[in-house]
């Protein structure tokens, strides 16, 4: 099968097959980093399935960060860049080349003069959210329910209750491979819903300040940050393994009330499953594949083309060959 222009993808070459390899971790002197060959990256999505990462990397710092790319740029391999997994769907046959996780990049940093909240890639999104509530900063409040990194949410332009990551984002620190850093503003990022034009892109986004309002008080905006949260648990399944929303909004439409309307709830194949509590979930209800998932979703877009006329674009990114 192959990757039809609606998916979001990445240009990998073929897919990954290991080979009985003798291959050691790579020790990046001074750094503390580790190139370690062939880990199982359903342990890095949200998901839990995919196969192997021909090469990974989870850097601690700049310098880590910076030694892995020039380490990347010595060889011949594509490069896959990885924050939470949160809306990823990572091909059962692995992915090839190098994949650099941002998890450890964590940090952030309040300026109260500026109002400006300046992060790591790799802070979780939502760990923001509530650092900011208890300063009684208002502007993030949203993004209490995301379980992805602030990179990703960049990357995504991820968003929540009508308000997303470009109405806040006062600039990205964004690292080439040849190592060149640079800092774009919003205007520079392409933003539209759920896109920005880093997608696909082998820049990494390295930090990302964001413009608050502070001087509310810690209680209101906790109490909003909490009715966020508790709003989304009660209408999406937290419970079990997810990328969030599978295809994007076809405006005016939601695309769970078209999937709700043909009868696709809890419609599953293999372990994958459409959740009955908010139908454009699909939920890895029981040791799902990510073929099962990828098979499913391409059903769902087949019964929804053939019911409405409408094609779902794919929120969720596929890496990997399918
Ligand atoms: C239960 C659940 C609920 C969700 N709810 C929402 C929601 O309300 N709103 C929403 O927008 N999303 C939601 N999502 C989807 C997901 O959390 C967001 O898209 C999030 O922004 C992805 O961040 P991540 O760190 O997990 O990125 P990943 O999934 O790891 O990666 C996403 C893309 O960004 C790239 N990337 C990641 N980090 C970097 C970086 N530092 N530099 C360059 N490229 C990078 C990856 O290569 C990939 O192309 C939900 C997901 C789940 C599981």
């Amino acid at each position: 099968m192959t990757l039809s222009s609606d998916f979001s993808s990445t240009t990998q070459p073929a897919f990954y097959t290991p080979k009985k390899l003798n291959q050691s971790p790579i020790h990046l002197p001074g750094t503390g980093c580790l190139i370690r060959p062939q880990v199982c990256l359903a342990n890095f999505t949200s998901y839990r399935v995919g196969g192997l990462a021909q090469w990974y990397a989870e850097p601690q710092n700049w310098q880590g960060l910076q030694e892995t790319f020039e380490w990347f740029q010595s060889q011949d391999l594509p490069l896959t860049l990885l924050g939470a997994g949160s809306n990823l769907l990572v091909s059962d046959r692995g992915v090839p080349g190098l994949v650099i996780s941002t998890r450890r990049l964590r940090h952030s940093q309040f300026d109260p003069e500026t109002g400006q909240i300046t992060a790591g890639a790799g802070e979780p999104i939502a760990r923001l959210a509530w650092k900011a509530a208890k300063r009684g900063w208002r502007g993030i409040e949203w993004a209490v329910g995301i379980p992805g990194t602030v990179g990703g949410g960049v990357v995504m332009n991820a968003g929540a209750h009508h308000q997303c990551v470009a109405d806040r984002l006062v600039s990205a620190l964004v690292l080439s491979p040849d190592g060149e850093i640079e800092e774009l503003k919003p205007e520079d990022l392409g933003y539209d819903y759920r896109t920005s034009n880093l997608q696909g892109d082998d820049r990494l986004v390295i930090q990302a300040t964001f413009q608050l309002q502070p001087g509310a008080t810690r209680t209101e905006v906790m109490a909003t940050t909490n009715q966020n949260l508790k709003q989304r648990q009660s209408s999406q399944p937290y419970h079990l393994p997810s990328c969030g929303s599978v295809f994007r909004n076809p405006k005016p439409h939601a695309a769970g009330w078209l999937i709700e309307q043909i009868g696709l709830k809890g419609y599953q194949i293999g372990g994958a499953q459409v959740a009955h509590r908010h139908a454009n979930f699909i939920l890895n209800c029981d040791s799902a594949t990510a073929d099962d998932i990828f098979r499913l979703i391409r059903y769902i877009q087949e019964q929804v083309e053939y019911h409405w006329s409408l094609l779902l674009e794919p929120e969720v990114i596929l890496l990997g060959e399918f």
